[in-house]
């Protein structure tokens, strides 16, 4: 054997049979048992109904095994599912925590799902236990008596008025103050399911995407680098994106072992609650979808209040170039674009401008800081149109396909699987281009695009152009079938308070940007733009009201 092979081996399997490195685990309790030891100081505060609650991150650890021993004492095994329905707030956090600690699965519901979906998720999930916040308990009224599984309800709150819930019924703080902390396994296999969430359906019910323990620990590593949000222990992080939604964009996670202060907005909170709260507790980077920013914008352009954000993080739906400029050329804040799903935990590519464009004018570097972004390391993409590769050159679209260690492989016991995932890839079904330089621009949703005599026009830059006219604050674009030419646009826009705006405004901006066929055939003047359980527009709403707007002949177009 020469000198080489021996070398080899040496490297390639050493005396254990193992190859080079240690295989340890990548679970939660590597990040829990870091955070406890490197940042028990940090803080944990949450705005609250009576004013804010402060903890730090020591407290926040023995409370957290506390938890995980008071759900054993209720009879919780590793893999049974305990559910929440909670606002952003430390009780939840806690639970984000105690639940997959325990090897339990931690089921985030989104509260603001119809009766329906939420009787199907529970349901679905078979969750055994259920978390919830005091004041949300109205919303388990109309389906307490239909979830078999679920055996034991704990009530989150300062002093629960127990004597109105249905079924077995705890008190969050009476279990802890009773519980002895849980030592946690530190192996536990990082292949464990950590939690699911269930995507807000536009269509039919819920999808559930189950969470490895091993593919949030690599989103929250990914979540903290230079090339993304950087979050670090200088930073104070709001998650104004809710806890039940992605993870609340995997913040809980990074934010804790990287030693970040963590605010949370607490129940219900209003744009003007947001302001207030970034002010006071100097957050240094909130995150949420554009809808949050188009109401902060407008508090800000109200009343002026100094704050000390290093960035905003924005995602969920497509940022308008416009919103990104006001917030840097007006707030002076700068503004992060990134996207993802709930079945890529979510963050899936990040917009930042590449050091070797940074000698383009304004306009372009603004065009490029707007699209999607590049994709995040570790993860793997690809464009994909009649079953062929598009080529990345800026202009070809095709549906976004992505894969990696973040990103789900089926959905839970769905017969919808195969829909989505084909030869180890998620098939996204949105519509993108790609740049040369890797920026992945978003041209629509599959089921968005408007399908106009043969050829796509898309929404997205349509309502793009349209929020930029200073009058406008939200706009919307949709497809509706046309007699003739299969789908036409039609154009929704809510205008900024008592500001006049007439359908020519909005026709004649379009036209300076597109070509004639693309514009929409009527432009409807809203009070609001309808929005999904998540803050997003509510196309299918508008879809279903306004479906026959145009093939009735009897329909008088409508103006500002
Ligand atoms: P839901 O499907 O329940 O709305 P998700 O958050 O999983 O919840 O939605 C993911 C979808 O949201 C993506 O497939 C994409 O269509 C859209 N999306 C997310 N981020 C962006 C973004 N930055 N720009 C445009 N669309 C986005």
């Amino acid at each position: 054997m020469d000198h080489t092979m021996k070398v080899r081996e040496l490297t390639y399997q050493n005396r254990k049979g193992r190859i080079a490195m240690m295989s340890t685990p990548l679970n939660l309790y590597g990040i829990f048992d870091y955070s406890q030891k490197m940042w028990p100081e940090k803080w944990i505060i949450t705005r609250t109904r009576e004013g804010t609650h402060r903890y730090q991150y020591r407290e926040f650890g023995s409370r957290v095994k506390k938890l995980s021993s008071a759900l054993k004492s209720l009879g919780v095994k590793p893999q049974d599912r305990v559910a929440t329905v909670a606002w952003n707030n430390f009780r939840h956090l806690e639970a984000y925590y105690a639940i997959p600690l325990m090897g339990a699965v931690l089921h985030t519901v989104n509260l603001r799902l119809s009766s329906d979906h939420l009787l199907y998720i529970i349901n679905h999930a078979q969750d055994q236990v259920l978390l919830i916040d005091e004041e949300l308990l109205p919303i388990l009224e109309p389906i307490q008596d239909k979830l078999p599984t679920v055996q034991h309800l704990i009530v989150m709150g300062e002093h629960p008025d127990l004597s109105k819930t249905p079924m077995a019924v705890w008190a969050y703080e009476d279990l802890l103050a009773d519980a002895v902390p849980m030592n946690y396994d530190p192996d536990l296999p990082e292949n464990t399911p950590l939690g699911m969430c269930y995507t807000s359906a536009t269509t039919g019910n819920p999808k559930g995407v189950v969470y490895s323990h091993r593919g949030i620990v690599l989103h929250a590593m990914a979540m903290g680098l230079a090339n993304t949000s950087a979050i670090s222990e200088q930073d104070r992080v709001l998650p104004v994106v809710p806890m039940f939604h992605a993870n609340a964009w995997g913040l809980p996670f990074s934010s804790i072992w990287f030693g970040a202060d963590i605010v949370l907005p607490g129940p219900a909170p209003t744009s003007e609650d947001l302001v207030r709260l970034m002010s006071q507790e100097q957050v240094s980077v909130a995150a949420g979808v554009p809808t949050v920013w188009f109401g902060v914008a407008k508090v800000l352009e109200e009343h002026p209040t100094p704050l000390s954000l290093r960035m905003v993080l924005c995602g969920g739906s497509a940022a308008p170039p416009a919103l990104i400029q006001t917030f840097e050329k007006t707030f002076h804040i700068p503004f992060a674009h990134a996207y993802g799903m709930t079945e890529t935990s979510p963050l899936a590519t990040f917009s930042r401008l590449k050091s070797t464009l940074a000698d383009l004018g304004e306009d372009d570097q603004l065009a490029i800081r707007s699209t999607q972004g590049l994709l995040v390391p570790g993860l793997f993409m690809r464009l994909t149109s009649n079953n062929r590769e598009v080529p990345w050159d800026a202009h070809s679209m095709g549906e976004l396909w992505l894969k990696g260690p973040w990103v789900a492989d089926e959905y839970y016991h769905d017969a919808r699987t195969p829909d989505s995932f084909e030869n180890g890839w998620l098939k996204t079904g949105d519509v993108a281009t790609i740049s040369p330089e890797g920026y992945v621009r978003l041209v629509d949703r599959t089921k968005d695009l408007v399908k106009s005599g043969g050829e796509w026009i898309s929404s997205v830059d349509l309502e793009n152009a349209i929020m930029a006219h200073p009058d406008v604050f939200e706009a919307a674009v949709i497809g509706v079938p046309h007699p003739k030419w299969d789908e036409r646009p039609l154009a929704f826009v809510v205008a900024k308070d008592n500001r006049k705006l007439h359908k020519a405004d909005i026709l004649a901006l379009l036209a300076e940007n597109f070509p004639k066929w693309w514009l929409p055939d009527d432009v409807i003047f809203l009070r609001e733009i309808p929005k999904s359980s998540v803050g997003k527009f509510l196309k299918r709403a508008l879809r279903e009201q306004y479906h026959h707007y145009l093939s009735e002949s009897s329909q008088e177009p409508a103006d500002g």
